[in-house]
């Protein structure tokens, strides 16, 4: 078994889902008392928030490719990034280190290539639904049409994973507001929606809804999974 490399922290409170359903897979895998090789570094997202926010990335990058060195030199095979924003610093981090990274798009699109899904909802941190890195990446290298919410939406999305998700609470409105946005973006087409940050399968999951929802935590973790043995 390969020994998996995270970089987490950001926030925690998703890290904790990653660190359970990579070892799930393991064990539904292996059976028995087997579990997950991992080497994990968590930051301390509080600063990387803040530099977000001024738009100061070079800034993350250093911080989370220093972090990437140290989870190569314990003994990683390969990385992954738990988070989908942070993706936005995914060059700089590759380029800092020698093991490979598992793209969280990348394992996302793959799911959809193999549902045949071509029109998806993306929900995610405004940098995730506004900017190239991520929807770029599905459109350009899988051909996938991705629909974001509209600019109201969006920050109520975006607000919520920050003062709320990030934090641990989960509150029914937000729950009610973000499944009226999974419905909206069904009824403009979306054949499957993304849970494109990895803290909103905390809020909501597929149980409250029909509308084809796809984590990325869990679908990265199981990547790691399937890399990993
Ligand atoms: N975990 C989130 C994501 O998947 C948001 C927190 C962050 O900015 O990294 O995008």
């Amino acid at each position: 078994m390969k020994t998996i490399g995270l970089l987490g922290g950001m926030s925690w409170e998703s890290s904790v889902g990653y660190y359970r359903a990579i070892n799930e897979g393991i064990k539904q895998s292996l059976g028995g008392l087997h579990s997950a090789k991992i080497a994990m570094y968590s930051v301390d997202f509080d600063p990387i928030e803040k530099l977000q926010h001024e738009g100061d990335w070079e800034g993350t990058a250093k911080i989370l490719s220093d972090a990437a060195i140290k989870v190569q030199s314990a003994g990683a095979d390969f990385l992954l990034i738990c988070t989908n924003t942070m993706h936005k610093v995914a060059p700089q981090i590759e380029e800092s280190i020698d093991i490979p990274l598992l793209h969280i798009a990348d394992a996302t699109a793959d799911v959809l290539v193999k549902k045949g899904i071509k029109t998806v909802g993306l929900l995610g941190t405004a940098f995730t639904m506004e900017q190239d890195f991520y929807k770029g990446r599905l459109s350009d290298i899988y051909g996938l049409t991705v629909l974001t919410p509209n600019a109201a939406d969006r920050k109520i999305v975006h607000d919520v994973i920050y003062k709320e998700l990030c934090l641990g609470n989960l509150l029914p409105d937000s729950k009610a507001e973000y499944l009226r946005i999974i419905e909206s973006l069904a009824k403009q087409g979306a054949e499957a929606v993304i849970l494109g940050c990895t803290e909103i399968g905390m809020l909501v999951d597929q149980t409250d809804t029909e509308i084809d929802l796809l984590d990325t935590t869990y679908i990265h973790a199981q990547k790691a999974v399937e890399t990993a043995i």
